[in-house]
């Protein structure tokens, strides 16, 4: 198949490029960074800003067979919840999905893949850490917690507008908190599970750790493969809607920390800070891909930190980056 990957040298864009390209598609590879995350070298990368229209007319020239649309204005919760960058990651985000999405249409290219967020679920759902409520449908009446999060939303119905009303067939995947080798780590766009697992990394035997909030905020986190399993299940399904793709083993931030403390082998101290935290609570649903692609992601939590902590402390080596100028 002929394929388009836009965000390609992201940490997910660059994992999904490399399992088309394993898969024998032909993938012509887009983002405005060269080099990205990514590990391997990516054929027919093209590097550029697909906020610009003409740009993006020149790389969308032909039907795409598939075209995945990962590109964004993107960063963990000290990045996205500070309120600092809201303008940028709205107007970035939203140009970018304007000018993908036309260009498509007008290549005639029908099947495309758009990658949203956990963070479209409305507030008053995510406010007890231990229930928190992500079925697909409870998406409405909307609220999220952040301008990040209504991007997305807003994007979601632009794509499915363009389904309703030019014959494209849209795939459309919540992605709650996906982690692995080659994510964001230590350039202030990290997300806590590769902040918590670099501070880990960091500090000695004996040392402390801090963690944002009270600790008692609960995530659910995917590993890398999984992620691009249900994302190419989502592609290649019959299902039109929104999806979430996330695990469904809910751990609260202090729990995740004490999970890489003991995979650490350290005596390690927590100590808990005022800091952006996002929602208090916030799980996958799974109960609708389960139904509508006959799969769900299966891997225990601890057997995907165990990669990310072998991987981040390889970095931290190698990089000997003093603990007290690190952010959270
Ligand atoms: P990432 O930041 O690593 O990748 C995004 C890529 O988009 C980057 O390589 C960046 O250079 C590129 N990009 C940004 N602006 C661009 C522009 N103007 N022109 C061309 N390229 C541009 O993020 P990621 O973690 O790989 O996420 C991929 C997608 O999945 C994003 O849309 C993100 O919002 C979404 N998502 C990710 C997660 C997660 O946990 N990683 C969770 C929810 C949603």
């Amino acid at each position: 198949m002929e394929v388009l990957v836009c965000g390609a040298t992201g940490f997910i864009g660059s994992h999904l490029s490399r399992r088309l390209m394993e898969e024998g598609h032909n993938v012509r590879a887009v983002d405005i960074e060269p080099n990205g995350y990514v590990e391997h070298s990516i054929r027919n990368l093209i590097v550029g800003d697909l906020r610009d229209p003409s740009f993006v007319a020149e790389v969308i020239d032909q039907p795409f067979d598939e075209i995945y649309q990962l590109a964004a204005d993107m960063g963990g919760a000290g990045y996205l919840f500070t309120g600092d960058n809201d303008a940028e990651v709205m107007r970035n985000s939203a140009s970018i999905n304007l000018n993908v999405l036309e260009a498509a249409r007008q290549s005639k290219s029908r099947r495309i893949f758009f990658a949203s967020s956990a963070c479209v679920y409305p507030q008053r759902n995510q406010i007890d850490p231990l229930n928190p409520n992500c079925a697909e449908d409870s998406v409405y009446p909307a609220d999220p917690d952040s301008e990040y999060g209504w991007e997305k939303l807003f994007a979601e119905r632009l794509y499915i507008a363009y389904a309703r009303n030019f014959d494209m067939a849209v795939r459309i995947a919540r992605y709650h908190n996906i982690f692995g080798p080659n994510c964001a780590w230590n350039n202030g766009k990290e997300k806590a599970p590769a902040a918590l697992a670099r501070k880990v990394a960091e500090t000695p035997d004996g040392g402390q750790i801090e963690i944002w909030g009270d600790g008692k905020q609960t995530r659910s986190f995917l590993y890398i493969d999984e992620c691009l399993e249900g994302t190419l299940r989502l592609m290649r399904s019959d299902w039109s809607g929104p999806a979430n793709i996330g695990s469904e083993e809910m751990i609260s931030i202090s729990a995740l920390a004490d999970m890489y403390i003991s995979i650490s082998g350290k005596k390690i101290g927590k100590r808990f800070i005022p800091g952006p935290e996002g929602a208090r609570g916030r799980n996958s649903d799974n109960r609708l891909i389960r139904d509508k692609l006959g799969w769900a992601p299966s891997r225990p939590l601890r057997e995907g930190l165990e990669s990310i902590y072998a991987w981040i402390s390889a970095q931290v080596a190698s990089q000997d980056m003093p603990a007290n100028e690190r952010q959270a």
